[in-house]
């Protein structure tokens, strides 16, 4: 694990030669073009340092760093500045906070609509909903499978929201690609490798929500399966993991927020519902991950919370969703932000 720093002004063929010789020695090359400098990634298995100094004595290369954490396209070295990641017109990770609302799951299209469009007006930036859900029994409500992709699309395209939605095994990438603008990877799938790597392939927007009982670095190492394909279109989650305390369903790592800001370029979304399991604290939470630096926020949000299917205890009503809105963006001008 190794990146090589090419000089300012390096030219196209003295990268490709960098290139080349990576590939002679077995390896595989990952191109970060900065506004500086062209920063290679090198990845594979084997020791690459191996070859520090054949790579220092080329044309254009100013230095090489090995990479001590087993994680790299992640990382902070080889991509020093934010990634942006694009999402209808704005740019994930910049200034701007990214508002993701919505139900829990898609329950009927009539929920999902009233939904879609109350969010909307109180200044949502992307709807969320679950047709496909990951239940912890598995007689609950399972979702309405692709009815309820159809609705979301139907909800997109009556207000323009993008649609964030789980997909949760691999046969099902292709279809929920169709309708998802952004694919979630829920927490007690952050480690299913085969799905990383499909939705790796599938070059579509991915939010990767951080495992119940994962640390920061497996989920930069779940991150970097996606990124392994080229996929640079990631956003990381923190969503609450299991502690000993149980008067909040989990427990709110508003540490990792900047911990991964400072160890990782891509951006970092909130999940203050499924870190609180409660109404009532999901708006001061929401409002410490601004102000922490998150770059969004994935909130539950429902017309009716007392007759949700799923997470209702945990949803805001469209009126108390609007409410943290105003507040939310008070927050963010404070850290020089908008929402
Ligand atoms: C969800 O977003 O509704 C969900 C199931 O989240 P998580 O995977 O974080 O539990
Ligand atoms: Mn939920």
């Amino acid at each position: 694990m190794m990146i090589i720093v090419m000089k300012v002004g390096a030219s196209a063929k003295e990268i490709s030669a960098v290139l080349s010789r990576v590939k002679k020695y077995g390896y595989e090359a990952h191109l970060s073009d900065g506004q500086e400098r062209t920063i290679i990634g090198i990845v594979g298995d084997g020791n690459v340092r191996d070859y520090r100094e054949q790579f220092e004595l080329m044309e254009g290369v100013e230095r090489t760093v090995p990479v001590s954490h087993p994680y790299k396209l992640a990382s902070r070295e080889f991509h020093a500045t934010n990634t942006l990641v694009p999402l209808n017109g704005n740019r994930v990770g910049d200034t701007k906070v990214l508002v993701i609302a919505g139900p829990c799951s898609v329950e009927s299209r009539e929920q999902i609509l009233e939904t879609a469009h109350a969010v909307k007006e109180a200044g949502a930036t992307a709807l969320r909903g679950g047709a496909f859900k990951p239940r912890s029994s598995p007689y609950a409500f399972q979702g309405l499978g692709e009815e309820g992709l159809r609705y979301l699309a139907e909800a997109r395209e009556q207000t323009g929201l993008p649609i964030v939605t789980e997909v949760m095994d691999t046969t099902m990438v292709p279809l929920v690609c169709d309708y998802a603008d952004v694919l979630q990877i829920g927490a007690r799938n952050m480690q299913n490798y085969a799905l990383l790597h499909a939705v790796g392939k599938a070059q579509h927007t991915v939010l990767l929500k951080r495992g119940i009982s994962s640390t920061m670095e497996e989920l930069l190492m779940s991150a970097e399966y996606i990124l392994s394909h080229g996929n640079t279109r990631v956003m990381l989650c923190e969503r609450g993991i299991r502690t000993f305390e149980r008067y909040t369903r989990n427990t709110f790592d508003i540490n990792a927020i900047p911990v991964l800001k400072e160890r990782t370029h891509l951006p970092i979304i909130a999940d203050p519902s499924h870190a609180t399991g409660h109404w009532q604290y999901v708006e001061s939470m929401a409002k410490a991950a601004v102000a922490a630096g998150a770059d969004g926020i994935i909130v539950e949000v429902h017309p009716r919370p007392e007759e949700a299917v799923s997470d209702g205890m945990q949803s805001l009503t469209l009126e108390r969703f609007a409410d943290m809105m105003k507040a939310l963006r008070r927050v963010a001008e404070a850290v020089d932000r908008t929402v």
